[in-house]
């Protein structure tokens, strides 16, 4: 597909799924050439807030990947700047998601999604025994845990049951992105 323009898509599901409730004013959308590892991403620094989507992800992929990944960015975008709740993939930004997942749309929202991504160079691969899930890394990282364990099973809070471990990227596998 064409890479779409984020605006009216945003201003459509922002209406449908969040009672328009999120501050466009406040919130940048933006496409990123560079960013490669991961569909899409949600940051706020003070008071802006950005919505970036990855365009060499998402560009080769079927349109409703593009809007899977939007209203995935926001509904962390509503969990943080309307319910003001720090949690990343946490009960809110949970409940929400299956409640828009059950609305019979086509888009499918998830924490995690196997989409193709181009092959990155990480030599390192962290391991979260809990979940079993591995997330590529280009060097070691002390310390790390499980985002997504901390956000379920902790309130988002770090925890040392989650610890991550590190271990030697089997090399030809292609990556896996996150939803940020
Ligand atoms: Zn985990
Ligand atoms: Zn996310």
């Amino acid at each position: 597909m064409g890479v779409a323009f984020l605006p009216p898509l945003f201003h459509r599901y922002n209406r449908t799924f969040f009672a328009q409730a999120i501050p466009y004013d406040r919130l940048r959308l933006r496409w990123s050439r560079r960013m490669s590892r991961a569909a899409g991403s949600y940051r706020r620094r003070g008071d802006v807030a950005e919505i970036v989507l990855s365009l060499p992800v998402l560009s080769p992929l079927p349109a409703s990947a593009t809007r899977s990944t939007l209203v995935h960015e926001m509904i962390h975008a509503w969990v943080d700047l309307v319910l003001r709740q720090r949690e990343g993939h946490g009960p809110c930004f949970r409940a929400k998601m299956e409640d828009i997942n059950g609305q019979g749309t086509d888009l499918t929202i998830s924490i995690r999604h196997h989409f193709p991504v181009p092959p990155t160079p990480s030599s390192w691969q962290a391991r979260c025994d809990f979940c079993g899930t591995t997330t590529p890394y280009q060097r070691r990282v002390k310390g790390l845990a499980c985002r997504a364990c901390c956000g379920r099973f902790n309130g988002g809070r770090w925890d040392r049951r989650f610890l991550l471990r590190f271990e030697p990227r089997p090399s030809r596998v292609r990556g896996e992105a996150r939803w940020g």
